[in-house]
């Protein structure tokens, strides 16, 4: 019988490397590209890696920084507009403004294992900002804006397990988080470096660009 292979590991093995996108699973021996390394599909194992142009470089790179933050083309885009709009260095930027989003937040303060648990999160109204709920994922927190998890979230088990692997594997530097009390505040933008290295936002900042 087909095996069912995981919609979100398809994508990493697409992109070539791991996106992350299945909490504790993605540190596993049970990761899906370490079993599989090699791209989705009937012919998947006969594709030869071949010398991309800059084009595909540049479209592949995009299509990675969206599933990594999970986002739909459209959404991405605006990102990338809004990036452009404002000062500074645009790639940096859009690193920011998805950075700012609020799933993402509960993500790297380690309140969920991965960006998709956090979404569910902040929709089930587990979260707070500045003490009042906010349940859009997709919310730009503000520098200085304190995160804390609604009274009904307090003992959630999936919270509680996702905290305590995350005071494993350490936290952003640019958060203040107490694992303990499960709250945190989003203290600065984080600098390029404390950022992911595998992305190349400059190669999106071109693609978009043409
Ligand atoms: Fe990607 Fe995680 Fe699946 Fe591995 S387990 S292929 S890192 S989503």
């Amino acid at each position: 019988m087909a095996r069912y292979m995981d919609a979100k590991c398809r994508l990493c093995r697409r992109e070539g490397e791991k996106l992350f996108l299945k909490g504790s699973k993605c540190y596993s021996d049970k990761c899906a590209i370490e079993r599989r390394p090699y791209a989705p599909g009937m012919h998947g194992q006969g594709r030869r890696p071949g010398r991309a142009s800059d084009y595909g470089l540049q479209l592949r790179e995009k299509q990675k920084v969206k599933r990594i933050y999970g986002l739909q083309e459209k959404q991405f885009r605006k990102y990338f507009q809004d990036a452009d709009r404002m000062q500074g260095v645009t790639g940096l930027n859009l690193l920011h403004l998805l950075e700012s989003r609020l799933d993402n937040i509960v993500f790297r303060m380690g309140l969920a294992s991965s960006r998709t648990e956090a979404r569910q999160i902040v929709r089930h109204k587990h979260i707070l900002v500045n003490g009042g709920v906010v349940n859009i994922p997709s919310a730009r927190v503000q520098v200085g804006s304190r995160i804390t998890l609604a009274k009904v979230a307090a003992d959630h088990l999936r919270i509680t397990a996702s905290a305590e692997a995350a005071g494993q594997k350490g936290i952003a530097e640019w958060l203040d988080v107490d694992l303990q009390a499960k709250q945190g505040s989003f203290r600065e933008l984080p600098a390029r470096d404390q950022l992911d290295s595998s992305i190349r936002e400059q190669l999106i900042v071109e693609l978009y660009s043409k």
